[in-house]
């Protein structure tokens, strides 16, 4: 199978007590899992090895190669499977703080200040309604911008850019722990950002 479930690259329980250990588990193992088999599925079902081997990145930018038959179900766990390894990722068991270096002078420059930064991301995850993520994108025009997204959309298939850091604000996400208090577990992720991360990948797209 060509797309396969990253290994988280902590424990379950190491992002408590901002995000519990079962809601980590359950995301992962269960809700991660399935955009992988589900993706893997579709792809087989065109019938193209190309498509199938293509890298996930390519495969979301060039959906409409897609037969149409799949093209919703490669969308949906395509981008699901994109989302989430880039999640894991951007969050780290002593997360937090504010970014350094170009990525902190961009935000500065395009938002004001981190804190005004942060304002405008909480609202892109509180106005997404239903199911969906917020964004902070490194955009096709070189400037960085946030915004939000539904279901498991992204900036790459919406072909506006690169996300640098997004957020997922689907209940299974949250709800475990903090049931319909989305505000609190956006205010938690804060507390879990890796920007070390999260500027590497900022110096990437500027180079
Ligand atoms: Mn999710």
């Amino acid at each position: 199978m060509p797309h396969t479930l990253p290994s988280l690259p902590y424990a379950f329980d190491a992002l408590e007590p901002h995000i519990d250990a079962r809601t980590m588990e359950i995301h992962h193992g269960k809700h991660h899992a399935a955009y992988v088999a589900n993706l893997n599925k579709a792809l087989e079902a065109t019938g193209s090895a190309g498509l199938t081997e293509l890298e996930i990145v390519r495969l979301l930018r060039n959906l409409k190669e897609v037969p149409e038959a799949q093209r919703t179900a490669v969308r949906n766990n395509g981008g699901g499977h994109y989302n989430h390894s880039l999640f894991w990722m951007s969050l780290a068991p002593r997360g937090g703080g504010r970014p350094t270096g170009p990525l902190a002078k961009a935000i500065e420059t395009t938002f004001g200040s981190f804190e005004a930064f942060q304002t405008k991301f909480e609202e892109a995850a509180m106005g997404r309604f239903g199911s969906g993520w917020a964004w902070l994108t490194y955009g096709t025009d070189g400037t960085i911008a946030v915004g939000s997204t539904p279901n498991q959309d992204n900036p790459i298939i919406e072909a506006t850019g690169t996300p640098l850091l997004g957020l997922d604000v689907w209940e299974h996400a949250y709800y475990l722990q903090y049931q319909n208090r989305r505000a609190e577990y956006v205010k938690a992720f804060w507390s879990l950002v890796d920007w070390s991360e999260i500027g590497r990948r900022y110096a990437t797209c500027k180079a």
